[in-house]
């Protein structure tokens, strides 16, 4: 037997509780359950009820509860109508340390919660538990009150792998890994443009996309703050989107190393663990002789497939021309092991001193052979720290490195 019911039964006799239970639910015409019933009653009793924060994972159908969570996203309201009335219904998404819900808000309660409070803590008290398409509901009926708590810190910062889908204006500190090329679009007669930016924070990834204005930003090779941005699922994964109010921040410059080292951890080359991201040292023992030059789709950027003279990349489709990237593969040594390291493009062009177009042009005068000697000479010794990512090759079964950004 409830609780509830106990106490209550300590006062009246099943008879006289049965009797104003059935009243209850009358009086509500049917939209009353028997635990609010008995939540009604226990009230008009004055007995004490506990008032306990129930967590959202927790939440069951037809119970009252109260719930102390934070707004993570305000959909607009809809219009409806019922019976020949009209009337608004809104939802909004809500969290808190063990999952989230929806509060679902109705009639002139709607303008009560606007999208600005996105990110505001809310307490709800008497609320009652729905369940609608598999997720938990919280409506306001009857003694149902809430009331929502203005943020008194600054916007906590979010840790990538906390993101969750829906989540706005949020803020986050990460480091630009990738920045793609500035892509121009046409949609409904008008035009605009998207960048994106492949971010990480410790040991997570994911895509900021920059929409129009905020596309045109120079951000490359930056730590960066950036407030006010939208999660929401990508094809794929979480991506997060710019907003009018999207503001991007760098961090003090020339401490990127400090704050790689601090954030990803230095690991000598014998404790390199596959999937990890760290801060690699050493020096470059040698060059491993490698075709050097791949055609790559110009768009995207990844590799592209050839028949008769026509190339096709896998997500873009056809090619005109494909672009040459530079793909270097080099012994990193320290003092506990040596490691195969792989480096593409621009960070390759870094660590030879040499641009692709100069290694292209070598390429027509001297054989692949010659070239690598000849590059060997240059870099072998040569000491570098970079942030790595420790992979599989697929080829040999072996770990190796990937130089993900030279520090
Ligand atoms: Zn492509």
């Amino acid at each position: 037997m409830n609780q509830l019911k106990e106490k209550i039964l300590e006062q009246l006799s099943e008879e006289e509780l049965e009797e104003k239970v059935k009243e209850k639910t009358e009086k509500f015409s049917g939209m009353l359950n028997k635990e609010a019933a008995l939540f009604l009653i226990a009230r008009e009793q004055g007995i004490e009820i506990e008032e306990k924060d129930t967590v959202l994972s927790e939440l069951k159908k037809g119970q009252t509860v109260n719930v102390k969570g934070e707004i993570i996203s305000v959909y607009p309201e809809r219009e409806f109508e019922s019976k020949g009335k009209k009337g608004k219904v809104k939802n909004i998404l809500i969290k808190d340390n063990t999952g989230t819900a929806y509060l679902v808000l109705w009639n002139e309660d709607t303008e009560k919660i606007l999208e600005k409070d996105s990110g505001k803590k809310i307490e709800l008290t008497e609320f009652f538990v729905e369940e609608f398409n598999g997720k938990k509901q919280l409506n306001k009926r009857f003694n149902g009150k809430f009331n929502l708590k203005e943020n008194q810190k600054t916007k906590e910062i979010k840790k990538i792998n906390e993101i969750i889908d829906g989540e706005r204006n949020l803020t986050i500190k990460a480091m630009i890994l990738r920045e793609f090329p500035l892509k121009e679009f046409e949609s409904k007669g008008r035009k605009g443009m998207l960048k994106r930016i492949e971010l990480i924070d410790e040991n997570k990834s994911i895509m900021l996309v920059l929409w129009n204005e905020k596309a045109r930003e120079k951000l490359s090779e930056k730590i960066i703050k950036i407030s006010n941005v939208n999660a929401r699922k990508g094809l794929n994964e979480l991506e997060l989107h710019s907003t009018d109010n999207t503001e991007i921040k760098e961090l003090e410059e020339g401490k990127l190393k400090e704050y790689c080292i601090n954030f990803f951890g230095k690991k000598e080359l014998n404790k390199v663990i596959e999937g990890n991201r760290f801060i690699a040292e050493g020096k470059i023992n040698s060059l491993n002789k490698t075709k050097l030059l791949f055609n790559v789709c110009p768009e995207c950027g990844k590799s592209i497939q050839e028949e008769n003279n026509t190339f096709f990349c896998k997500t873009c489709g056809q090619i005109l021309k494909p672009e040459k990237r530079l793909v270097v593969s080099f012994e990193l040594e320290d003092e506990t092991a040596l490691i195969n390291t792989m480096v593409y493009g621009k960070k390759a062009e870094k660590i030879l001193e040499k641009t692709t177009k100069e290694i292209e042009e070598k390429t027509n005068e001297i054989i692949l052979e010659e070239i690598i000697t000849e590059l060997n000479e240059a870099i072998k010794g040569k000491e570098i720290s970079f942030l790595a990512k420790a992979k599989n090759n697929s080829f040999n079964g072996e770990t190796e490195l990937v130089l993900e950004k030279l520090l």
